[in-house]
C-alpha cells in the first residue's frame, strides 16, 4: 500500500513514512493510492476491527501481529470495554460515545495508537524525534497524554491563547512529563495550524529537529477513526444504511466516515457535518470558494476552525485525483484568500452522501437542556451541535450522531445551559493534582522555530 500526497507532487510512500511524515513534502496530505476493499462490518471486538483496517492500510509496511500488540495497547486505557459504546437516545436514534478515553475526547481514539506506533518504530530505529501538534483543545490534551513519558519522543502544543477551555488546557500542560512543551500562542487556531504547516514544509528545519505532525491531517489518524464508524455499522446491522451526524471542525472524523464507506466498511454514505457559527464546512460542500475566513469563538470551540484541513483530502477525491487542481486551489488561496472550487464540486460532494446543517450558540444550550430532559444525558457542547443537527433530520433508519467529548471537559459551558457543576470523572482527577506548564508567546513561525532549537539542543 503506498501513499500519494494530494497535491501530486511528492514521491508515493509506504504507511510507515506517511505516518511519520505527517505533511506530503510538496504540502500536500497523504492519501492511500487506492482505498483497500474489505468485507462488510461484521460484529467483532473493537481490537479486532481496529487490526482488520489498519492492516489493510499498513499493507506490508507492518506486520499484523504488531499492529494486534499496538492496539492492544492503545485501547487498554478506555474506560469502556467496547472503547466506542452507541447508547440510544430515542427510537432508532443514537449516540456514538467516544470519550472513554483518558483525556475525555474522541482524539484519544487515534493519538493513543500513533504514539504506539511511533514508540515501536522510534526504538526500532534508535531515533529521536519531536512531535508538533496544532489544537483547537482536544488534540493537544490527548497528544499530551498518549506521548508524555515517551522515550524517543518530545512533543510540542501549540494551542491558541484563551482560546481553549480551561479543562481542555489542564490535560495538555498538567501531564507531569518533561518531555511535553506547551506554547500558547497570541492569535486563533487556524493561526496555530498554518505555523504547524510552515515548520513542516521548511525542509531544513525539518530534518535538523527530527520534526513530524501528529495533526488530523496525519493519516494514521483518519484510518485508526474510521474504525468506530464500522463498529457502529456493525452492530445496528451490516446491510442498514445508517446516518451519521458529525459535529465537524476540521473535517477528520467526517472524512473517516467517508474512508470507512470507500473501504467497503458502510452500507452507504450519509454523513451530516454539523458545524457551529464557523460554518467553512457548509459552505465548502455547497460549493462556495476556499477562504480564509476569521474564526468565531463559539461554545463548541474544538469546532472554530475556518479553514478545515482534510477537505483537502474530499477536494482531492472530488476532482479525480488530480493533484494540479489541487495545487493550483490551494496555492490561490495562498495567494489571495481565496480560490474556487471546480466545477461539480458541490454535485460530486452531495451525491457522495455529504450534507451539512448549522447550529447555533442558543440552540447548543437548547440541546443541552432538551437531552437533559429527555434522557437524563448530560452531553458536552459539541456532541449538542450533532444532536441539533440530528433532531432536524428526517430519516427512516437509524440516526447515530457522534459524542466527541466528555461534558466535564466543558464544566463552564454545562454550568451556564444547565445550571450544574459537573467534576471530572475519576479516571482523569490526577489531572489537577499537577501544576500547570505552558508559556504564552507571539503567533510566529519564528518564534516556535526557536523554542524548538533549543529544546533539540539541550537533548543533545
Ligand atoms: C476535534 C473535535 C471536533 C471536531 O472534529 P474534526 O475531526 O476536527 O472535524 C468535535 N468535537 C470535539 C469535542 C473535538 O475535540
Amino acid at each position: 500500500m503506498k501513499y500519494i500526497s494530494t497535491r501530486g507532487n511528492a514521491a508515493a510512500v509506504d504507511f510507515v513514512s506517511a505516518s511519520l511524515t505527517g505533511l506530503a513534502p510538496d504540502g500536500g496530505l497523504f492519501c492511500p493510492v487506492a482505498y483497500p476493499a474489505l468485507s462488510p462490518a461484521k460484529p467483532a471486538t473493537y481490537v479486532d476491527t481496529a487490526v482488520r483496517v489498519l492492516s489493510a492500510f499498513a499493507g506490508d509496511a507492518l506486520d499484523a501481529k504488531v499492529i494486534r500488540g499496538l492496539c492492544e495497547r492503545a485501547y487498554a486505557p478506555f474506560a469502556h470495554q467496547s472503547v466506542a459504546p452507541l447508547v440510544e437516545v430515542g427510537p432508532d436514534r443514537w449516540m456514538l460515545e467516544l470519550h472513554h478515553g483518558p483525556t475525555l475526547a474522541f482524539k484519544d481514539v487515534a493519538m493513543r495508537l500513533i504514539a504506539q506506533l511511533y514508540d515501536y518504530l522510534l526504538e526500532q530505529r534508535g531515533e529521536r524525534m519531536t512531535i508538533l501538534c496544532a489544537t483547537s483543545g482536544d488534540t493537544g490534551g490527548a497528544a499530551a497524554s498518549a506521548f508524555a513519558g515517551s522515550k524517543n519522543v518530545d512533543i510540542v502544543i501549540l494551542h491558541p491563547l484563551d482560546r481553549v477551555s480551561p479543562t481542555q488546557r489542564l490535560f495538555m500542560t498538567a501531564t507531569g512529563a518533561d518531555n511535553v512543551l506547551n506554547l500558547a500562542l497570541e492569535g486563533d487556531f487556524d493561526g496555530t495550524q498554518a505555523i504547524l504547516k510552515q515548520l513542516l514544509a521548511d525542509d531544513q528545519f525539518r530534518r535538523r529537529a527530527g520534526l513530524a505532525a501528529v495533526n488530523s491531517i496525519n493519516w494514521t489518524r483518519v484510518a485508526a477513526q474510521s474504525v468506530y464508524f464500522a463498529q457502529a455499522q456493525a452492530q445496528l446491522g451490516e446491510a442498514r444504511p445508517v446516518r451519521f451526524v458529525v459535529p465537524t471542525g476540521n473535517f477528520g472524523d467526517a472524512l473517516a466516515a467517508y474512508v470507512a464507506w470507500r473501504c467497503g466498511l458502510l452500507a452507504k454514505l450519509d454523513i451530516v457535518a454539523a458545524v457551529n457559527a464557523n460554518d467553512a464546512m457548509a459552505r465548502l460542500l455547497s460549493g462556495e470558494a476556499l477562504t480564509k475566513g476569521r474564526t468565531a469563538a463559539t461554545l463548541s470551540p474544538a469546532m472554530d476552525i475556518q479553514l478545515p484541513s482534510n477537505f483537502e483530502r474530499l477536494l482531492f477525491d472530488a476532482t479525480g485525483r488530480k493533484g494540479e487542481a489541487v495545487a493550483t486551489a490551494y496555492a490561490q488561496l495562498a495567494e489571495s484568500g481565496q480560490a474556487d472550487l471546480p466545477a461539480g464540486a458541490a454535485a460530486w460532494f452531495a451525491a457522495q452522501g455529504f450534507a451539512a446543517e448549522r447550529v447555533s450558540d442558543a440552540e447548543t444550550v437548547d440541546e443541552m437542556r432538551r437531552t437533559l430532559r429527555e434522557t437524563g444525558w448530560i452531553v458536552c457542547p459539541h456532541t449538542a451541535v450533532g444532536l441539533a443537527a440530528a433532531r432536524r433530520s428526517e430519516a427512516d433508519g437509524p440516526i447515530v450522531s457522534l459524542a466527541t467529548a466528555h461534558a466535564a471537559k466543558f464544566p463552564e459551558t454545562v454550568e451556564r445551559a444547565l445550571g450544574l457543576k459537573i467534576g471530572l470523572p475519576d479516571r482523569a482527577l490526577e489531572f489537577a493534582t499537577r501544576p500547570e506548564k505552558f508559556d504564552i508567546g507571539p503567533m510566529s513561525a519564528d518564534y516556535v522555530r526557536q523554542r524548538i532549537d533549543s529544546l533539540v539542543a539541550g537533548r543533545r
